[in-house]
């Protein structure tokens, strides 16, 4: 594919976290931009924590037209922008900024990503019970737009008490019963026995950490549908036990180039050109499990 000629008419989009050089999103959008002859460029931002309110300045005063946000930046953005979606509010996190003449309003397209992928597999969160491992960033987004579809929550936690501030949240904003468990062998066995759905939002299982999972494929049965929203390596060690259950998967690139998609139609306002998204963020995963 032939490279694009940058000009004083390209349009800057990026990625701003830390760490972020193995972060798949440039390969992923630059892929796309190329492929939709679209006159952007879109760059990996190193921004240190202490660097943030400088950095969202430099937005404006760069006029890049829009940014993903990712760790460790997704909440302490929200006060620093001129205006933020209610789904984003209700989430409190940030994963997407667009800048219009100035004005930078924030998004969260991780929970429409992840809906997004589960619709795509056929599954309708709406009156299943879904098992949800985590209670982090990640797991707020999930867990308001599983609830808000209508699905019963059941949320397992290494900190109890974290999990209790996301579920008392969610529970509040959308009316579903969100169970807290701490996670242990034991209330994972009692929760399995009643799940239809399981999602890991914790990191582990992701690289170097190849080899651990939180649940074994004694405990999931054929008819689970088993998420993980890890996607370095692309088959976790959680998948591969849910195969060995007989249980269908969903791996974590899936919901990371459906995020993408949106946040580059709210940059570009055009159709994101899914199947290259994928061979972009595919062709980078691989070349780091190298
Ligand atoms: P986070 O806010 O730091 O939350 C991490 C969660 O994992 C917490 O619930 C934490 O429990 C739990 N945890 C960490 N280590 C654990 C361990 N050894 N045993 C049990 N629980 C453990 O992180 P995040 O932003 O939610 O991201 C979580 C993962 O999702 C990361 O791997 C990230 O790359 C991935 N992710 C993927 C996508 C995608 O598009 N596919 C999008 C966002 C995030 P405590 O509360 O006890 O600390």
């Amino acid at each position: 594919m032939k490279s694009r000629q940058i000009s004083g008419k390209t349009k800057l989009v990026g990625v701003m976290g830390d760490p972020i050089e193995h972060s798949v999103s440039p390969a992923m959008h630059n892929m796309a931009l190329n492929a939709m002859g679209l006159d952007y460029v879109y760059v990996p931002f190193n921004v240190k924590k202490a660097d943030l309110a400088k950095a969202v300045q430099a937005v404006r005063a760069l006029n890049i037209r829009g940014l993903n946000v990712t760790i460790p930046h997704k909440v302490e953005i929200i006060p620093l922008l001129d205006d933020i979606d209610s789904l984003a509010r209700a989430i409190g996190a940030v994963n997407v900024l667009v800048n219009n003449d100035g004005i930078l309003k924030g998004y969260n397209t991780d929970a429409e990503g992840f809906l997004h992928v589960l619709l795509e597999h056929g599954v309708e969160p709406e009156g299943k019970n879904v098992v949800i491992l985590g209670a982090g960033g990640a797991a707020r987004a999930i867990a308001f737009t599983l609830a808000g579809r209508g699905a019963n929550l059941i949320m397992l936690n290494r900190t109890p008490s974290n999990a209790a501030k996301c579920a008392a949240d969610v529970s509040n904003a959308t009316g579903q019963t969100v169970e807290v468990l701490t996670l242990d062998e034991k209330n994972l066995s009692d929760a399995m026995e009643r799940g239809h759905i399981l999602v890991n939002t914790t990191s582990v299982g992701m690289f170097p950490e190849k080899n651990d999972a939180l649940v074994s494929s004694n405990l999931i049965r054929p008819h689970f549908i088993v998420a993980d929203i890890v996607y370095n390596p692309y088959k976790t060690r959680l998948l591969i036990e849910a195969e060995k259950a007989g249980a269908m998967t969903i791996n974590g690139l899936e919901m990371l180039i459906w995020q993408g998609a949106l946040a580059f139609e709210k940059w570009t306002g055009k159709k994101a050109p899914l199947n290259v998204m994928r061979k972009g963020a595919t062709q980078a995963l691989k070349s780091y499990e190298k």
